[in-house]
């Protein structure tokens, strides 16, 4: 494998020491925070590299890119719309119905991302309250 910068390296790091999923403005801050001088410029291309070489994962959001560490199980999202909390989920009747719909047109897939928006159950209460 090609060998890292070693601002690739302290990015790749920072993703792979939590299960958290980042964008690119906190990743700058956390690096920024234990020392670093990295800008936010450096970070996106880093974080598309570290991308592109399969070494972590992103979800695309409405408004933005998220990462995680590339070596967990496949699942899918569910997003607070209003606090922001990213639930993990895997649910196995959804991943067959998707392969079942992808087949039907013929369609050989290679992956898929399912985000899903609401409200989490604490905001959910909030809200009613
Ligand atoms: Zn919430
Ligand atoms: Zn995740």
């Amino acid at each position: 494998m090609q060998r890292l910068t070693a601002q690739r390296q302290a990015i790749l790091d920072l993703i792979n020491a939590s299960n958290r999923h980042w964008d690119a403005d906190e990743v700058v801050r956390a690096l920024v925070d234990a020392g670093a001088s990295i800008g936010i410029a450096t970070v996106y291309r880093g974080l598309a590299a570290l991308e592109t070489q399969g070494l972590i994962d992103s979800i695309q959001l409405a408004d933005k890119k998220r990462y995680e560490r590339a070596d967990k199980a496949h699942h899918d999202h569910m997003i607070c719309t209003s606090c922001g909390l990213i639930e993990e989920f895997s649910h196995d009747t959804i991943e067959e119905l998707q392969l079942a719909a992808a087949a039907k047109k013929g369609f050989r897939l290679t992956g898929h991302q399912l985000v899903m928006f609401g409200y989490c159950s604490q905001c959910a209460k909030e809200l009613k309250a």
